[in-house]
């Protein structure tokens, strides 16, 4: 393994991280490895010995601010000689030698496989931690470098799961958030997803199961009986739409429909009409009309997403859509795009104010930064409440409270029982 090289001359560490879940664990799992062997992280970067920038290569913007975010480390190697930077990830897997072309004074590049053997168990704090099951995508949408840089799909053996989030119990965890590209794809010698989910729920000790990021292409009976019946998951999904118009979805090659998203969608609010869904949109894709842009909007109106992140479409070097001609100006997608943020800050501010009167037990997260008599947690649907601190309140801990009312997009709430 490469990074152990490094050891000999290790003291401080520092990382930086872009893009993904799945970056920010395996930058947690390559943290882990480095205290494992004796390492301490720095402060920050101009504290360290050795800089790690885990990259992200899902979008072009992506790549640009890790590279200048790079640059700017240039002065420190030139301070101090024994420095050592070095870039993993998917735009290290991407790019390989020729960063060392464009960033002469990199000590060494690692694309993810590299690192694939590091210990795995690492606490995304104390009290939540993620769970790799799965690396890889077989999906190939069209503008996505993903299976390029990541490969096929592996699954991790199921005992090694449960034993990493059992050992995570043992050191306090009580939310585990289960990752992979495509992750509700999961198998292991003929176990669904579904099915380890339910072993994942038999953990003592855990509390709240959360995964990310599901495709809607698997979302089987199994999967939706199991998310609406087990209590321990919590009812909250992000499921990636991409647009709302069929003609474009077959172009991206998503492998699903507009119907068949919204059952889904349908499914997990007719049983709970609070079940939390976020998604990702992207508009302007190459060729998308207005008509079908507006059958996005109509989308956002008619799943009633809880939040969404938003793209304008920008071309990945290296996919099938970078070869497709583009129609809309930047100016076009950009005006795109505001129509959907404006659209989709109303209806995000629309579900918060459902939760008001509703009584939510939520997992404290930290103090807030902008009143310590506050603290900040999360309910099972994935939104962030405000309640005001009581002398025993501690991070990871799990309080009842109702929500009282929302300022901006944040829920607040009164505790009732801690
Ligand atoms: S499902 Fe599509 S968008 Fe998601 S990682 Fe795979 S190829 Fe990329």
């Amino acid at each position: 393994m490469q990074v152990r090289l490094l050891n000999s001359f290790l003291l401080n560490y520092f990382i930086i991280s872009y893009g993904c879940q799945m970056n920010e664990y395996d930058s947690a799992r390559l943290a882990a490895f480095l205290e494992f062997q004796g390492a301490i992280p720095a402060i920050n970067a101009e504290k360290a010995d050795m800089i790690l920038v885990n990259t992200c290569s899902v979008r072009a913007k992506a790549e640009e601010s890790a590279i200048a975010r790079i640059r700017d480390l240039k002065p420190l190697k030139e301070r101090n000689k024994s420095l050592k930077i070095g870039v993993l990830g998917c735009m290290a897997k991407n790019r390989g030698e020729s960063l060392f072309k464009d960033l002469p004074f990199l000590d060494f590049v690692l694309g993810p496989k590299d690192y694939g053997e590091l210990p795995a168990a690492k606490l995304a704090n104390n009290y939540s931690a993620f769970i790799a099951i799965q690396s890889g995508c077989n999906m190939k949408c069209s503008y996505c470098i993903v299976p390029y840089v990541r490969g096929m799909e592996q699954y991790r053996e199921v005992d090694s799961v449960l034993k990493e989030i059992e050992e995570a119990v043992a050191n306090g965890v009580s939310e585990v958030t289960l990752l992979g590209q495509t992750v509700n794809g999961y198998r292991y010698k003929g176990l669904s997803f579904a099915s380890l989910l339910r072993r994942v729920a038999d953990v003592k000790g855990i509390e709240r199961i959360r995964f990310m990021s599901p495709h809607p292409k698997h979302y089987s009976g199994e999967l939706l009986e199991i998310l609406l019946c087990e209590p321990k998951i919590a009812p909250h999904v992000h499921l990636p739409a991409q647009s709302g118009s069929n003609s474009i979805l077959k172009k991206m090659k998503r492998q699903y429909t507009r119907e068949n998203y919204l059952s889904i969608v349908e499914a997990l609010r007719s049983s709970n009409s609070l079940y939390g869904i976020t998604t990702d949109i992207i508009c302007g894709y190459p060729g998308e009309t207005e008509e079908e842009f507006e059958e996005t909007l109509s989308l956002l109106r008619e799943a009633k997403f809880d939040s969404a992140f938003t793209f304008a479409y920008s071309p990945r070097e290296g996919t099938p859509s970078a070869l497709e001609k583009e129609f809309l100006s930047e100016k076009q997608k950009k005006a795109r795009l505001q129509k959907i943020i404006d659209l989709q800050h109303s209806i995000t501010l629309e579900r918060a104010k459902l939760m008001i009167g509703q009584s939510e037990k939520i997992l404290l997260e930290k103090l807030s930064r902008k009143n310590s008599d506050e603290w900040v947690g999360k309910t099972g649907n994935f939104k962030r409440v405000v309640v005001k601190a009581q002398p025993n309140f501690r991070e990871g801990m799990y309080v009842d409270c109702v929500i009282e009312g929302v300022k901006g997009h944040t829920l607040r709430g009164v505790a009732s029982q801690f």
